[in-house]
């Protein structure tokens, strides 16, 4: 299967088209001005069913929906693009919403390492065990998630994290021996040619670094773009280096974004998972919970059985960020446990290896153990899953219960405290 994307200047062209009227064409291209779009024939042919596309998962997942934007955001662009106005003038109106989405959520700039006096922008190391990597030419991805929190890496240059020099990952891995992972991100490192990886891979195996045990590829590829695996010219070469690092003792865990159980069910999906899988590459499975595609607790007690099935571990359920079209995908933190709650009552123990729900905020995976009552206060229990300072992890917490708060940052703590237990190391952490 040949590669073929299809993003603003060449959407009309999907066969599929003609099934969306010329106003609906044009809410893609207004969205699709201000939110990055991209999606591929794989998706278009394989996973979107088009009789029904408005309320396909798939669809949603790469097609800009109108409702996305704020509805006067939306109706200014459209109305500058159906009057031809000039380039520069949609340029800022662009910017000015953009800047409005929080386009980097989390203050991932404070997880950017300073190393012998510089700053080293394309590794974040956040969780005293892992460190991201963000490989240049991977800081694309074959098809775009509208829900994506990493959106500012394809529509922002100025909040770009990237770097190609594999000595300076070695450098800071070798002076950092807490670290026993190495998380290759981006957008997706999947769509880097097979040669970036052997450059990346190589090095980290030549400096033979005792304290590197993991390698984990995080990707969207197996929905967006299996033929990876499979049939690309230099798939059978990445999976023969994959089986490379697994003979030197180092894991290597391809942490795979499946939003739902669809993603898993043609061949081309299930090929590259054997593939994976028979060269010795650990898959696991993660995914954010989001209104209009996967907000039911059948859809993710089917995604996690197939995933076992098929030999994909189940790693995390995420909340949906808050950045880009959140308001459009979210989904109450009280009804993302219940979701949550009512999937895992449903699968068998080996299906929970899941984690979650889980928000990634600037102090750590914060998990939503529940919603309980104490003295006759309702309160959520949460938990870090991971802390800017790992003492932090396991320790129960609670904060008041709120039944439309949808992100961390809303809640407060329970019992009449004035803050939560970690907010003072916190604050001189970030110091
Ligand atoms: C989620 C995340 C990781 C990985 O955490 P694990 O729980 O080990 O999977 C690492 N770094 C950052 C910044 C993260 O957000
Ligand atoms: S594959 Fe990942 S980085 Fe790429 S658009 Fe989707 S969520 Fe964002």
């Amino acid at each position: 299967m040949i590669y073929k994307p299809y993003s603003l200047h060449n959407f009309r062209q999907i066969p599929q088209m003609h099934f969306l009227t010329e106003e609906q064409k044009l809410e893609i291209e207004v969205v699709g001005t201000v939110l990055p779009f991209k999606t591929d024939n794989y998706v278009v042919d394989e996973l979107i069913d088009w009789s029904n596309f408005k309320r396909d998962p798939f669809f949603i997942l790469n097609f800009p929906q109108k409702e996305m934007l704020d509805k006067r955001d939306f109706d200014k662009v459209a109305s500058l693009i159906k009057g031809n106005a000039d380039k520069s003038r949609i340029r800022e109106e662009v910017k000015r919403i953009r800047l409005k989405l929080n386009p980097n959520p989390a203050g991932q700039e404070n997880n950017v390492p300073v190393f012998n006096g510089k700053r080293l922008n394309g590794i974040q190391h956040k969780y005293r065990e892992i460190m991201l990597f963000f490989p240049t030419q991977g800081q694309t991805c074959h098809a775009y998630c509208t829900f994506c929190f990493r959106w500012p890496q394809f529509a922002l240059n100025e909040f770009k994290f990237a770097m190609k020099e594999a000595s300076q990952m070695v450098a800071y891995l070798k002076a950092n021996p807490h670290i026993t992972d190495v998380l290759f991100t981006g957008g997706d490192p999947a769509v880097m040619k097979t040669k970036f990886f052997e450059h990346y891979f190589d090095a980290l195996l030549e400096a033979d670094i005792p304290n590197l045990r993991n390698i984990r590829i995080g990707t969207k590829s197996l929905t967006y773009w299996p033929y990876r695996f499979t049939t690309d010219s230099d798939a059978d070469d990445l999976l023969r280096l994959f089986e490379k690092v697994k003979k030197q003792g180092i894991n290597i865990a391809l942490m795979a974004h499946f939003n739902h159980p669809g993603e898993l069910k043609t061949k081309a999906v299930q090929d590259a998972v054997q593939r994976l899988l028979n060269a010795g590459v650990q898959i696991r499975s993660q995914s954010p919970l989001m209104r209009n595609i996967n907000d039911r607790a059948d859809i993710w007690a089917e995604n996690w059985k197939e995933q076992v099935r098929q030999g994909i571990i189940p790693y995390y359920m995420f909340v949906a960020r808050d950045t880009g079209a959140q308001d459009y995908f979210a989904v109450s933190l009280n009804r993302a446990w219940q979701i949550f709650r009512s999937a895992y009552n449903q699968v068998s123990g080996i299906h929970r290896t899941v984690k979650g729900p889980s928000m990634s905020c600037s102090p750590g995976k914060v998990q939503i153990v529940g919603v309980s009552e104490v003295n006759g206060e309702k309160l959520f229990v949460l938990n870090f899953l991971q802390g800017r300072d790992p003492s932090w992890v396991g320790k129960p917490f609670f904060a008041k219960f709120d039944p439309n708060a949808v992100w961390f940052d809303e809640l407060e703590p329970a019992f009449g405290e004035s803050s939560f237990f970690y907010e003072k190391q916190y604050i001189e952490l970030l110091a």
